[in-house]
């Protein structure tokens, strides 16, 4: 056993600290990025944010909403093969496992449509068979964007970079219907390991994808400060009418069931019940009503311009070359949050 003393940060240990800035207006600046990925063909330019590929998050419905907007979604993982003939072009992740039907999945996608960017989506990325697959997809899918993960460390996306991965997802535990790190007790504060993965990829001209953990559009400004090249939203963006759910009417409110992937919901929704040799690592949750994800995309965008503002980055490129985090004990006035 070892202990590693320095201390990791989470989104609510620090602050972006202010800078002087030139910028006139939030109008200025651009939040669109262009890309080269170190394997997959052809440069991609977009907003570089995720809805990520859950139930109620990664529909064909969000995809076309954002899509307006230059954002783009990582489908989840159960539509009928039929339904990809629908994808955009320029701003879906088809999302596949690592298993044998995933592979199979996959191929009759392709025949359909061949996707330009695949997700290969583990809740551990740490596996040898995890890695085996990435290389394997790589060389079946040589132009293919790749996104695999998850993984929190900077060995570990140097070893998914190598095995063919354009970007790494990076996160275990972070997200709002996670319970990995009360199940496990494994884990690491998504801050940190964005700041330090990030670093690992940028090495090698590769990209990471922070995942899980914004609850506020000020973390995602944090995210791309610490280094993310992309940044994938769950919660942030469940509960609006692209989510393909019924909602549920409770005391003449709306709300929607959002799940975990790994939940038991999840699993008797998906894979026939949950096996008894695992344990359930995500939770279900009612969630208000939100209405269009337009408006909450506008919030989080209008949200990033004002970060990029306050310090003076005129592009999103810049933000992280412009941040300076500071320490923090307490950062929001909460007086009027329980009266
Ligand atoms: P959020 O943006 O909601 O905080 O986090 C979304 C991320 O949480 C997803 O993209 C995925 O990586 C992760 N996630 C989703 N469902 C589960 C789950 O049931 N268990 C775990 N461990 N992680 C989950």
């Amino acid at each position: 056993m070892r202990i590693e003393r320095d201390v990791k940060l989470d989104f609510d240990d620090v602050l972006i600290r202010p800078k002087r800035s030139t910028l006139p207006s939030r109008n200025n600046v651009t939040l669109e990025r262009t890309f080269k990925f170190p394997h997959g063909a052809k440069s991609w330019t977009g907003i570089p944010i995720i809805a990520s590929n859950m139930d109620g998050v990664g529909t064909l419905s969000m995809m076309r909403s954002l899509a307006q907007g230059g954002v783009m979604t990582a489908l989840h993982k159960h539509y009928d093969i039929p339904c990809y003939k629908r994808i955009s072009r320029e701003y879906a992740f088809v999302t596949i496992g690592i298993r044998t039907e995933d592979e199979e999945r996959l191929r009759a996608i392709t025949r359909l449509k061949k996707p330009r960017f695949l997700c290969i989506d583990v809740a551990n990325g740490y596996t040898e068979k995890a890695v085996a697959f990435v290389k394997q997809m790589r060389e079946t899918y040589p132009t293919t964007v790749i996104m695999a993960g998850n993984v929190v460390t900077g060995e570990m996306t140097e070893e998914l970079i190598l095995s063919g991965a354009d970007i790494v997802k990076i996160g275990i535990g972070p997200g709002s219907v996670c319970t990995t790190r009360n199940v496990t007790g494994v884990g690491y504060p998504q801050l940190s390991a964005i700041i330090e993965c990030a670093d690992a990829a940028h090495g090698l001209g590769g990209l990471v994808c922070a995942d899980g953990g914004c609850k506020v559009p000020g973390d995602i400004a944090k995210a791309f400060g610490a280094g993310a090249d992309f940044v994938m939203l769950g919660g942030m963006l469940a509960g609006h009418d692209e989510s393909e759910m019924d909602f549920i009417e409770k005391d003449g409110n709306k709300y929607a069931l959002f799940y975990g992937s790994s939940s038991t919901r999840a699993m008797e929704k998906h894979a026939g019940g949950k096996a008894s040799y695992r344990a359930s690592e995500g939770k279900e949750v009612l969630l208000p009503y939100r209405g269009p994800v337009h408006n909450t995309l506008e919030e989080i965008l209008g949200g990033l311009r004002s970060a990029c503002t306050y310090v003076g980055a005129r592009k999103l490129k810049e933000l992280s070359k412009r941040t300076t985090f500071i320490l923090v004990n307490r950062q929001i006035n909460t007086v009027f949050d329980h009266p």
